[in-house]
């Protein structure tokens, strides 16, 4: 993997080519459709893919140009969910939503992501991550008439999602990240099965593994959310003791502008951990001073070959010069502390 020390990337998701999908949005609809929609996803893959090289981005993604959410978009290739068949429900205890319906066994018929892997493989001699929802994130944005258990539902999921990802280390993915959010919501099944459900959907695979938990996109049910949680954001302290026991290689989590305690990556001492440096859920771009102050203060918890500068969250709704600014803060701000641990 990466040679580099503080290697930089990103949580995930980049802003879209007004072409492709209306910007400044998630769910945003398409512009294309068939052929046409794989050629334009594709060219805005190649674009997200120059934007992170000219940002000096390390470990490098497909920016999640391939999909329209980073949940719904995998589901919607699995058979037993009716995406005609909506109920709402309450996503992460925090807004409603119309979601789809469970309706029979889930399956993954074919590949959901490995085409669009090996062709990012194919552009690029930099590590690559790739990033698939978790188990519990992926349960909570359905509605389930029938498996009627959240636990049975999340199993089902790890192994699909453990296929999917043996499928993208064979096409020359370096690290797969499991996005669980859901991680700082539901703590009584986090510590039964929800860490265990991550790791099923990770078993067996030689390439490394990220969990990404954070505080959500800058979208106002969140940042609304945000103002209940009080002075100091403990929910890591619920994940961190059992994931620092777990197979998962690298945490990737939310500390710029958070109120999260930074003594709490502690918890996950010996572990890579993504330290999120840039917030996605405001337009003002950080100075590399900043983002060196975050790292820095970092470091003191995480061992300097194990600490990856990175952003707190996906950055699909911002507008794409904010987005790309950030990325060359992000970039600035590591180089500032590399030189600083160089010097040591
Ligand atoms: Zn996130």
């Amino acid at each position: 993997m990466s040679k580099i020390l503080l290697p930089t990337s990103t949580a995930g998701s980049l802003p879209k080519p007004f072409w492709l999908a209306e910007p400044e949005k998630l769910w945003s609809e398409w512009k294309f459709s068939g052929d046409e929609l794989l050629q334009a996803k594709r060219d805005a893959l190649l674009i997200a893919l120059a934007e992170q090289n000219a940002t000096g981005i390390d470990i490098v993604s497909d920016g999640e140009q391939t999909r329209q959410h980073f949940v719904t978009t995998f589901i919607e290739h699995l058979e037993g969910v009716d995406f005609t068949k909506r109920e709402i429900v309450r996503i992460r205890n925090r807004y409603d939503a119309s979601v789809p319906s469970v309706v029979g066994t889930v399956r993954r018929p074919k590949s959901v992501f490995v085409e669009d892997a090996k062709f990012l493989r194919q552009h690029t001699d930099k590590p690559i991550k790739w990033a698939l929802p978790g188990p519990m994130t992926m349960i909570d944005t359905l509605y389930d008439g029938h498996y009627k258990s959240r636990e049975k539902l999340a199993w089902e999921f790890a192994k699909i999602l453990n296929e999917e990802a043996k499928e993208l280390e064979a096409a020359g993915v370096d690290i797969i990240q499991f996005d669980e959010p859901a991680f700082n919501v539901f703590f009584d099944e986090l510590n039964d099965w929800g860490v265990a459900a991550l790791e099923r959907a990770a078993e067996g695979l030689k390439c490394q593994t990220a969990v990404h938990i954070c505080y959500g996109y800058g979208i106002k049910a969140n940042t609304d959310w945000k103002q209940t949680l009080g002075n100091e954001w403990r929910q890591y302290e619920e994940s961190f003791p059992k994931l620092q026991q777990s197979n998962i290689d690298i945490i990737s989590l939310e500390c710029q502008n958070s109120k999260v305690p930074m003594d709490l990556l502690e918890l996950v001492r010996g572990k890579i951990v993504m330290v999120g440096a840039i917030d996605v859920a405001t337009n003002v771009v950080e100075t590399p001073e900043q983002v060196a102050d975050t790292l820095r203060k970092a470091l003191q918890f995480v061992d300097a070959d194990k600490l990856y500068p990175s952003t707190n969250c996906g950055m699909a709704p911002m507008p794409r010069h904010i987005a790309r600014a950030k990325l060359n803060a992000l970039s600035q701000g590591a180089s500032i502390v590399r030189a600083e641990l160089i010097g040591k």
